[in-house]
């Protein structure tokens, strides 16, 4: 497998650069180069270079971390150690025969993915097999693992984050220990576990489970996970301008959004996009599931999917950055006319909806997302948009709406959140809005957590502040399960966790 050296790596968006001392690059290949035969030959050689490079960083006391896309704009990938490229681990297997599934487990919803296959690569493979996920981001270039190991989510209010649909992971964690993880539910069979985690320790454990689908890599390597899909469905969607003073009445209640007047009868997305210097005209996508029928159209509108992700919108003209307000409010209107046009009754199926992030292209810019309980949604909107006034941000403000995750950390951790994101060029103008925006909202008294892939100022005391220290410390605990020394639990560590406390070390 290639390894080189000094590997100088960078993120997307440009905003998170560092030295690795190795970067392996690893493929479902023999050691000899040569492509396995059969599907679960492929499969396990992939595993088999996984662990050849780990027991590498283990003899060597090398700390370890694996990238997917490299999409997130926090530093939660960096290492000094060995850096991982699981881009070609994209194996995929949708559909589970009854051998492979507890007795009473409709093996046919499930899906079996390597951790590097993009979201994009699954819904091709579950769209062929009449399946689909129950929810994504608003594209698909992120690797699966990458997406739920920082909650990952779309505005879905009735279902919630990626890594929900998620019911069993493959952790590797050295060459010789590696765990199938589940809820306290069975959910594979023991054929499944020694046809693709073969010599796994089996581990069903809802605390273990929660806490490892949202573990940023701290947990070892997740091999593999396996996806509950759902029949395909197609999303009838409705984009329409709106001018602030009517859709601030229905921030804190993303169920209420019928009263709008939109022909969606039964919503299941919703999110609003505000150029903070131009409330006349916000942008609302309301969003509810159709029957999917196979005379539907693969794709009605493929500007749609691309320009609805607004962290790609911004990456796409970040070398201009306009400085003063009347120029930010004419640039953002601009953009936004350009990207968000108004549309009613398009069907789609969710593959060709949330699309188009492999073309993304690298583009300096940064984002905050912050997840607040949905009753506080408006109050949130009256501290950040006069701050703008105050503070010239140059980007735009999202509102989206997701049901709580099970995961311990999840940021969307409140009965319904209400995820509002700054996705903004990279300059200091930027960075000097976010260093206002913290303060503003702790001064209003208005409760707020961090999404993880995400720029933010997590330490270890607002960490627990934010998340609550029964979370924390049952994070913690699961981690020292699944690495059960400190040898391992150094291993998998890096600045970002030790700068939140959350790399602690079990008593022995
Ligand atoms: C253009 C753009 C659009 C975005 N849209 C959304 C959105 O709509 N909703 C949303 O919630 N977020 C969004 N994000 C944030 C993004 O989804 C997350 O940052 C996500 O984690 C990125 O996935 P990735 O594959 O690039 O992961 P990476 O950034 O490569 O990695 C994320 C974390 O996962 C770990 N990891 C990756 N693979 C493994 C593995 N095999 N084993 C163990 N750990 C692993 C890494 O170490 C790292 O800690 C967007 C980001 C961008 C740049």
């Amino acid at each position: 497998m290639p390894v080189y050296t000094n590997y100088k790596w960078t993120n997307l968006h440009e905003n998170i650069s560092f030295t690795a001392e190795q970067y392996h690059v690893i493929y479902n290949r023999n050691p000899d180069g040569s492509t396995p035969i059969g599907f679960v030959a492929k499969w396990n050689s992939g595993l088999n270079n996984i662990k050849t490079v780990l027991r590498d960083a283990i003899t060597n006391g090398k700390p370890v971390k694996v990238f997917g896309g490299g999409w997130s704009l926090s530093d939660i990938q960096k290492t000094t150690g060995y850096l991982i490229n699981a881009n070609a681990l994209n194996m995929i297997e949708p559909g589970l025969p009854a051998t492979q599934v507890e007795p009473g487990i409709p093996g046919n919803l499930y899906c079996l993915a390597q951790c590097g296959a993009s979201v994009m690569e699954i819904n091709t493979q579950l769209q062929q097999s009449n399946l689909a996920l129950s929810t994504s981001g608003a594209s698909d270039g992120q690797s699966i693992v990458g997406a739920i190991s920082t909650g990952t989510h779309g505005s879905s209010f009735t279902f919630g984050s990626m890594q929900d649909f998620v019911e069993g992971l493959h952790i590797v964690v050295s060459d010789t220990l590696h765990y199938w993880v589940e809820g306290n539910t069975r959910i594979v069979s023991d054929v499944f576990v020694n046809n693709f985690a073969p010599g796994a320790t089996r581990i069903n454990n809802d605390a273990v489970f929660q806490a490892a689908l949202v573990s940023f890599g701290s947990f070892g390597v997740i091999y593999a996970v396996l996806i509950k899909a759902e029949p395909i469905y197609a999303l009838k969607r409705c984009q329409k301008y709106f001018p602030w003073v009517t859709i601030r009445n229905f921030l804190n209640d993303p169920s209420n959004i019928a009263g709008l007047g939109l022909p969606v009868a039964n919503p299941y997305y919703f999110s609003v996009l505000v150029n903070p210097y131009k409330l006349d005209a916000t942008v609302v996508s309301v969003m509810e599931k159709v029957a999917f029928t196979p005379q539907m159209p693969p794709t009605s509108n493929p500007s749609f999917g691309p320009s609805n992700d607004v962290l790609h919108v911004i990456g796409k003209v970040s070398s201009i950055i306009p400085h003063t307000i009347p120029t930010i409010m004419k640039w953002l209107d601009k953009l936004i006319k350009k990207q968000y046009k108004e549309e009613s009754n398009v069907v789609s199926i969710p593959g060709y909806t949330f699309m188009d992030g492999t073309s993304i292209a690298k583009g300096k810019a940064l984002s905050v997302e912050i997840g607040i309980d949905v009753s506080q949604a408006l109050a949130a909107a009256n501290i950040i948009i006069p701050l703008c006034n105050v503070t010239p941000f140059p980007g735009i403000i999202t509102f989206r709406y997701v049901k709580k995750s099970k995961s311990t950390l999840a940021f969307t951790k409140y009965p319904v959140t209400c995820a509002i994101e700054f996705p903004a060029p990279f300059s200091n103008q930027t960075n000097n809005f976010y260093n206002a925006l913290y303060p503003a909202l702790d001064a209003a008294g208005i409760e707020y957590t961090l999404h993880w892939g995400q720029c933010n100022n997590l330490n270890d005391i607002n960490v627990r502040t934010k998340y609550g220290d029964a979370a924390v410390d049952a994070w913690i605990a699961a981690r020292q399960t699944i690495l059960p020394t400190n040898a391992l639990q150094t291993m998998y560590a890096n600045d970002f966790l030790h700068r939140l406390g959350l790399d602690e070390l079990s008593v022995v």
